[in-house]
């Protein structure tokens, strides 16, 4: 079997072994006859469908491209459309017809490196930015034959996210620069257990990928998880690239520096200073120029741009080209499309007056058009909105979580989430099933400082709603919805000032049972370094009690199989309330037989 086609069976085993049942696929390549009844059988032999799954990839992979392309058709045959999909890039007869670019460099193949990597799709509306977009690829060329890093520097909300997803979505920089894929990992402003985290499951992502088996245990420092990641990119990921987006601080930037290829998006320019390397960077000025911001109002009402009203170029200058501010009101004006005028009234007053820390950037008239679009939404969808206040930046969150917050069905909330990304006033990460949504920073930042007197309601609203929900059965698994509960549950106790559910919750051994299993245990330490002060009120020795075992038994509660919490527990000293509490448990468990 030719390379191209041998190596795509390998990229796509895992998916495939997961997801087809081999005794449907091998009675076609039967009939085509590039399958005997001999093996046939050895493969049905096998316990499980997905014993048989491992064994058909196995043999394939000795066969020939022949063997390939019956396969590839047996899988259109069952209905596998996305499997087939996969593979029909390197068809060994059609693969030269497949490979020819669109007119934008976008292949299927592209297009699913990209959905593979995270990458996050296009806005909505969106309008290319050439020169710009040129820029960045060009530098990213020079990272073709070495290591480095190219910086996207420039305001909030002037596009540098959208501009990195867009400078990789082209077949010459997949294929020629990164042929080891591209891998997008949203930062934000976050702490180290968070940080942790986030490369915890970016090793788990490019483990998995190559061999379903893994069994590594996560890396359990940062210094732990440089090193694994400086293997994983050299050795099993070389020519790859990594996309860091949003990064605020140059110690988050020094666990990457481990000579690979890095495309980061941050506000502040000068933060490569700090790492090794050949650097490059591209600024993005903070707005649109003008007729780039006409062209998204054109889009947005479906009109052409040398047909707009006149207040159309107002418009766009008093959004001060932002393309966030701009798509907020293009998709006021999709709904009301005889309010120019009025839309621009709106953008002219200037209602709110704050005081913004960090940046000359002119915030008024993001203010303007987010209390503009809040507005038209009808009442009781203002006050659901005004509940995603209490999110904390760069979170995102499925729809499910707001299910429970807002007391309604799935569907329902699936409807009002949907009219929310319509406006601008909310963003979907559709590669993620379940879908998961999420504030851009500045909409953010507008709602908390709108909402300031009623945060500590806004959080105790989040707590009795999960409560009420989880009243007998405590979420345990490690599903979207259910890892934003164990994640931030505290978060929201602590902000809520319901210091005595925090206790109760922060002093429970099932409790760092569930957190430690699901998180690992650096974010429950976390947990009581920065809610200390709080827990210290009700019972300063209880607090470092646990606190004790935790540091001790942290790597303990890094294995897997997961040990058993109550026995290691069990040796703590017997005045501990850690000892106290696995005691009773495990009296309860001889009692129960
Ligand atoms: P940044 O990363 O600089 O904070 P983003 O890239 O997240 O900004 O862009 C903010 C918003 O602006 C996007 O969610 C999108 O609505 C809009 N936007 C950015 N770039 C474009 C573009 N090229 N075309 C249309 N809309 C855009």
């Amino acid at each position: 079997m030719e390379e191209g086609a041998r190596s795509c069976l390998l990229r796509f085993r895992h998916r495939l072994e997961q997801d087809i049942k081999p005794s449907y696929l091998m009675d076609h390549m039967i009939s085509d006859g590039v399958m005997s009844v001999d093996e046939e059988e050895r493969i049905r032999t096998q316990p499980t469908r997905k014993d048989q799954a491992v064994a058909l990839l196995e043999l394939l992979l000795r066969k020939d491209n022949r063997a390939y392309i019956s396969f590839y058709n047996a899988l259109v045959k069952e209905t596998y459309d996305d499997l087939a999909n996969l593979l029909y890039d390197d068809l060994p007869q059609i693969s030269a017809k497949a490979h020819k670019s669109s007119s934008d460099g976008w292949t299927p193949h592209v297009q699913m490196v990209l959905s593979e990597g995270g990458v996050p799709q296009r806005p909505v509306v969106f309008v290319s930015r050439p020169e710009l977009l040129n820029r960045v690829r060009e530098r990213l060329y020079r990272l073709q034959k070495e290591p480095g890093w190219v910086t996207v520097f420039g305001m909030a909300g002037s596009g540098k996210s959208v501009l990195a997803a867009e400078a990789v979505r082209h077949q010459g920089i997949i294929e020629e620069c990164f042929p080891g894929g591209v891998h997008w990992l949203s930062i934000g402003q976050l702490d180290k257990p968070d940080l942790l985290v986030k490369i915890q499951s970016l090793c788990f992502r490019l483990e998995q990928s190559l061999d379903s088996q893994s069994l590594h245990r996560p890396p359990n420092s940062l210094d732990e998880a440089k090193e694994r990641l400086r293997f994983l990119m050299l050795r099993r990921y070389p020519r790859s690239l990594l996309i860091l987006d949003d990064i605020w601080d140059s110690t988050v930037l020094k666990v990457f520096d481990i000579q690979c290829r890095i495309l980061l998006t941050t506000r502040n320019r000068s933060l490569t200073d700090s790492v090794s390397g050949a650097k490059y960077e591209v600024e993005v000025a903070s707005g649109l120029d003008e007729n780039k911001g006409l062209e998204i109002l054109a889009l947005y009402t479906k009109s052409n741009p040398q047909g707009l009203p006149e207040e159309a170029r107002s418009i766009v200058r008093e959004c001060k080209g932002s393309p966030l501010v701009v798509s907020l009101i293009g998709a006021l004006l999709k709904e009301k499309p005889n309010r120019w005028r009025y839309y621009l009234c709106q953008l002219q007053q200037k209602q709110f007056k704050r005081i913004r820390k960090s940046s000359s950037y002119d915030y008024d008239a993001l203010d303007q058009a987010m209390a503009a679009s809040i507005e038209v939404l009808p009442d009781e969808h203002q006050e659901l909105y005004k509940d995603l206040t209490v999110l904390e930046k760069d979170i995102k969150i499925p729809a499910k979580v707001l299910s429970i917050l807002w007391d309604l069905e799935p569907e329902e909330v699936e409807d009002i989430l949907e009219e929310f990304v319509n406006k601008s006033l909310l963003f979907v990460d559709s590669h993620n099933k379940p879908y998961l949504y999420y504030l851009h920073d500045l909409q953010l930042d507008f709602l908390v400082e709108q909402n300031r007197t009623q945060l500590e309601s806004l959080h105790t609203k989040v707590v009795r709603q999960y409560q009420q929900h989880y009243r007998d059965d405590p979420p345990t698994s490690g599903d979207e919805e259910c890892l934003y509960w164990i994640r931030f549950l505290t978060y929201h106790m602590a902000r809520a000032n319901l210091s005595q559910e925090l206790y109760s919750l922060m002093f429970s051994l099932d409790w760092v049972s569930i957190k430690a299993q699901i998180m690992g245990p650096a974010h429950l330490i976390n947990d009581y370094v920065e809610y200390g002060p709080i827990l210290d009120k009700e019972n300063s020795e209880v607090r470092s009690q646990f606190q004790e075992f935790l540091s001790l038994n942290g790597h303990q509660l890094e294995q897997r199989p997961f040990p058993d919490v109550v026995q290691l527990a069990l040796s703590q000293p017997p005045t501990s309330e850690v000892y106290r509490q696995a005691l009773l448990q495990a009296q309860d468990r001889a009692s129960k037989g």
